[in-house]
Formats: structure tokens, C-alpha cells, sequence
């Protein structure tokens, strides 16, 4: 009987433990508090986010509206003309999960795209040496190598699981985005780095 008692007590413990998954307080709070265009995280001030490695989102967060509202914000964070990027990751407006936006340079009109649970699976192609900028690390700039093709896959806002192959401009903004969620700044790959 103890025995069955302490076997239902563990299942009650496991099933309070699967539901208690879902945004911190912290992050609930950075996403509702902002307004459209959210605070911009810079080094060295910002350092203890930027230099953490992102968690991808579980099943109870990507059901949920934060991530929507969220993702608008990034969106209208990097178009606004005080930021004016071609890319940004969530750690860069707070948030430790492995969620990006990117202007595909390859595709029609250039739209502004946001991608979920985002990993790089390889990357091939010749490497490139070309100039990279960073909101978080605003008045800069350097020169960084990069692979000239980016194999990816994430999940759509919507939750569509997607693997793609993605080649020029567009794979090297992946590149820059995808080592924030690692904590990487291109100025640590970077082959010289010069202030604006
Ligand atoms: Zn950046």
C-alpha cells in the first residue's frame, strides 16, 4: 500500500513537473513590458545575455501567444529606422531562446522571416570573408568568414518543422544570428574588427 502511495505521489510529482514548463516570470515580463520596438541589448553592459547560450522553446511555449507577440516585436525591432538590421536573435532583446529573424536576400521582396528552435546542421561551401555589423555592438564593424552555405532547420511561427539549404548574403545573417543563440559575437571570429 506505502508502495502504491508512493508510486501515485511520483506520478502526481511528474505530472505537476511536465505542466510547470512555459515563459519565466522574467521572460513574460520582457516581452508584455516592452513597447512595439524592444530595448536592444549591447555589450558590455547587456554581457550576461549575450553571452548565454539559448534553450529551445518546449511544447507549452510554442502554443502560446507570448511567442506571437514576441516574435512581432523582434520583427518590428530590427525594421525600426533606429536599428535599421538585416537580423536579430532573441537574446538580443533579453530573451535566452533559440528564436531568430532574418530578411531573406534570397527570395522575392526580401521579407523579414522568423524562425523557431533554429540549429545549423552543417556548413559547407567556400568561406567568404565579408563585413558584418551587430546591433549589440553598435559604432562597429569587421570583417568575419563565413561558409557561403548554411543548412538549417527550425520550426515556422506557425510550428511547421522545416530543413532548408540556404546560400549567399542570407546564409551568412543565419550564421551571425544562429552563434548569438551560442553566446558568440562575430567579433570573436572576426579576421579584424574597426569602429565605424
Ligand atoms: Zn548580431
Amino acid at each position: 500500500m506505502k508502495k502504491l502511495l508512493r508510486i501515485i505521489c511520483l506520478l502526481v510529482l511528474a505530472a505537476s513537473c511536465g505542466n510547470r514548463g512555459g515563459w519565466t516570470a522574467r521572460e513574460k515580463a520582457v516581452i508584455s513590458q516592452s513597447d512595439s520596438v524592444m530595448y536592444v541589448c549591447t555589450m558590455p553592459v547587456d554581457s550576461a545575455i549575450l553571452r548565454a547560450s539559448s534553450i529551445d522553446l518546449g511544447a507549452d511555449e510554442l502554443r502560446s501567444a507570448e511567442l506571437q507577440t514576441l516574435i512581432a516585436k523582434m520583427l518590428k525591432t530590427v525594421t525600426d529606422p533606429s536599428q535599421d538590421g538585416v537580423g536579430i536573435a532573441a537574446p538580443q532583446v533579453g530573451i535566452n531562446r533559440r528564436i531568430v529573424c532574418v530578411m531573406r536576400y534570397d527570395k522575392p521582396g526580401r521579407p523579414f522571416e522568423a524562425y523557431v528552435n533554429i540549429h545549423i546542421d552543417s556548413l559547407t561551401g567556400p568561406i567568404v570573408h565579408g563585413p558584418e555589423g551587430c546591433l549589440s555592438l553598435p559604432g562597429m564593424r569587421g570583417i568575419v568568414p563565413r561558409s557561403s552555405t548554411a543548412h538549417i532547420s527550425y520550426l515556422t511561427p506557425e510550428g511547421t518543422p522545416v530543413s532548408e539549404q540556404v546560400d549567399g548574403y542570407s546564409a551568412i545573417i543565419f550564421q551571425h544570428e544562429c552563434d548569438h543563440l551560442d553566446g558568440i559575437l562575430y567579433t570573436d571570429r572576426a579576421d579584424s574588427v574597426f569602429v565605424e
